[in-house]
């Protein structure tokens, strides 16, 4: 009798947080947003879709991954507390890392940016990469990460607008590519990922972004999408183990 032993794990806690678990426990947090409010352009943005998993329950971090510094992706609060308890290191742009910094998170934990840097964290080697739109921008402060663990590869496109031409080393080499659902087609046909998993699709209100979706929705509308790629939607706050 075989085996199937899994490469790494996921843990969906909503919008657009995500834990990513090696085999032997080094925990990623990418884009930590658990509450159930944020300040968007000049008004609040109220979470109808609430997280699946509190700070709280995470009992061993590695990281935190920042890809920019939107409050429904980067929550002050949850990085403090997480970095009090946790002590991870914080991988972040340089706007998030100053933030950080004189909000008191002892330095030795922040890892600023920057586009093409690659970070060993544990198994885990992240690239952190500009995301579509800011390949340009001096000084980068909007990200997407390539995550590599176990010759597997997991892509996080923040709020990446569509693809960049800067991801092209990765086509077709990319297990699993966590995905705005807007900008799911352009992506999976660019990017070719083995899966595409939708995010970013959360009920808020009142809505004044690309939001609220019904991910059974999402996924009709993949049937019309690129072949290749399986197209995912997460159940929220349970382990996947992937292969
Ligand atoms: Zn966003």
């Amino acid at each position: 009798m075989s085996s199937i032993v899994p490469r790494f794990f996921v843990r969906y806690a909503g919008h657009v947080t995500f834990e990513l678990g090696a085999p032997t426990g080094e925990v990623l947090l990418v884009d930590p947003f658990f509450g159930d409010a944020f300040p968007w352009e000049g008004h609040v943005e109220r979470r109808l879709t609430p997280a699946a998993v509190k700070p709280a329950e995470i009992t061993s971090l590695a990281a935190i991954l920042v890809t920019h510094g939107h409050a429904d992706h980067y929550e002050p609060e949850s990085v403090l507390s997480l970095a009090d308890r946790l002590e991870p290191r914080v991988l972040a742009p340089r706007d998030v890392v100053d933030d950080l910094a004189g909000r008191g998170v002892p330095s030795e934990l922040l890892c600023p940016l920057s586009p093409g840097a690659r970070f060993a964290v544990g198994p885990w080697s992240v690239l952190s990469v500009p995301s579509a739109a800011a390949e340009d921008d001096d000084p980068c402060v909007r990200y997407a990460f390539f995550l590599e663990c176990n010759d597997r590869i997991i892509f996080h496109s923040g709020d990446s607008h569509g693809y960049s031409t800067g991801w092209d080393a990765y086509r077709g080499r990319v297990d699993l590519a966590l995905v705005w659902y807007p900008y799911m087609r352009e992506i999976a046909e660019r990017l070719e990922p083995r899966e595409a998993v939708f995010m970013h699709y959360d009920g808020f209100e009142p809505g004044g972004f690309l939001c609220n979706r019904d991910p059974r929705d999402l996924l009709l509308e993949a049937e019309g999408y690129p072949a290749g790629p399986r197209y995912r939607v997460l159940e929220r706050g349970v382990i996947t183990a992937f292969v």
